[in-house]
C-alpha cells in the first residue's frame, strides 16, 4: 500500500466510486461509511447526495454540480496523483444513471486504478417506502429500471410503450416531470387504466412524500400534490394491495433448500 518513499503505481489508492444510498445517511454500506471517514478528497453529486453524510469527515469535499466531466476528473486525478484517498460519491447505486461509465473510461485511458462500491438505489428505497414486494408470484417476476425519453434519448425498442407489453413492475427514474407522457405511453402499451401506480419523492429523506393512484388518475393527483422532482415512479400489478397469492417460498410443501 502507500509509502512515502517511492511513487510507483502501488503507492496510490484506487479512486472509489461509492454509492451514497437514497438519502437517509444510515442507508450507506458499512464499507461506504468507512471509506468516507478515511477519505482525503470527496467529490459528490450535490443535488441528490445528502450532505449529512459528509458531516465531520476530514476530507476536502467538492460539489460536482457546477463541474463538467473534465473538471470532475481533474479533481479525482489530482488527488490520486498525490497519493490521497479519493471518493467519487454518487446517489443511490452508481451503476444506475450514475454516468460512471465515462468517468471510468477517462481513468482507464490514463491507467488510473479505481473500484466501485455499491449503494442502495432509490428504486429499493421507494419500494421500502411503499412497503411493496416488486416481484409477486404469479403476478410478475420481473422488475424493469427505465426512464422516459427526455434530453437523453431512449432506444425505441425499449420505449415505455414497448416495455408496457410485459406488464412487469417498472421503476421509472428521471421522469416525474413528464408524468402525462409516461401515463399515456404505459396505457398505449397495454397496462389497464386500473393498474396501480405510485410516486415517491425523496424516498428515505425526512420530507419523503408518497402519492398513490391508478394510471387513470395519477397525473391529476400528482398535479395537485407538491411533488415536482427527485421522485420515483413505481407501476405495475404487483402494487395491488388485494393480491392474496402467496409466495411458495414459505409454503410448507416447498423444498427448504431455497429459503
Ligand atoms: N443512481 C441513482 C439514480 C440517479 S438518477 C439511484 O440508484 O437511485 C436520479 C433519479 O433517481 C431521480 O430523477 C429520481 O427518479 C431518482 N431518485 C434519486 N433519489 C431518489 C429518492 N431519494 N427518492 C426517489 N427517487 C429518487
Amino acid at each position: 500500500m502507500k509509502s512515502t518513499q517511492s511513487r510507483s503505481e502501488a503507492d496510490h489508492y484506487p479512486i472509489v466510486f461509492l454509492g451514497a444510498g437514497p438519502g437517509d445517511p444510515e442507508l450507506i454500506t458499512l464499507k461506504g461509511r468507512r471509506l468516507l471517514d478515511q477519505a482525503d478528497v470527496v467529490v459528490y453529486a450535490g443535488s441528490l447526495v445528502n450532505a449529512a453524510l459528509l458531516n465531520g469527515i476530514k476530507a476536502t469535499c467538492h460539489d460536482s454540480a457546477s463541474l463538467d466531466l473534465e473538471g470532475i476528473m481533474e479533481l479525482l486525478a489530482q488527488g490520486y496523483a498525490r497519493g490521497q484517498r479519493v471518493v467519487r460519491l454518487h446517489t443511490g447505486d452508481p451503476a444506475i444513471y450514475g454516468a460512471i461509465r465515462e468517468q471510468m473510461q477517462w481513468l482507464d485511458s490514463r491507467r488510473i486504478a479505481y473500484e466501485v462500491v455499491p449503494g442502495v438505489s432509490s428504486a429499493f428505497a421507494s419500494a421500502a417506502a411503499l412497503k411493496v414486494e416488486l416481484t409477486v408470484p404469479e403476478v410478475t417476476q420481473t422488475v424493469i429500471f427505465t426512464r422516459q425519453a427526455g434530453r437523453t434519448p431512449v432506444p425505441e425498442r425499449e420505449s415505455l410503450r414497448n416495455l408496457a407489453r410485459t406488464q412487469a413492475t417498472m421503476c421509472i427514474f428521471l421522469s416525474v416531470s413528464m408524468i402525462a407522457t409516461v401515463v399515456a405511453d404505459l396505457l398505449e402499451g397495454g397496462y389497464p387504466p386500473a393498474t396501480p401506480i405510485a410516486v415517491v419523492e425523496k424516498a428515505s429523506w425526512p420530507d419523503q412524500q408518497i402519492v398513490r393512484g391508478t394510471l387513470a388518475d395519477i397525473a391529476e393527483t400528482l398535479g395537485n400534490s407538491r411533488i415536482r422532482k427527485t421522485a420515483m415512479i413505481v407501476v405495475g400489478p404487483a402494487l395491488a394491495q388485494e393480491s392474496t397469492i402467496a409466495s411458495k417460498l414459505y409454503d410448507a410443501a416447498f423444498s427448504h433448500e431455497y429459503r
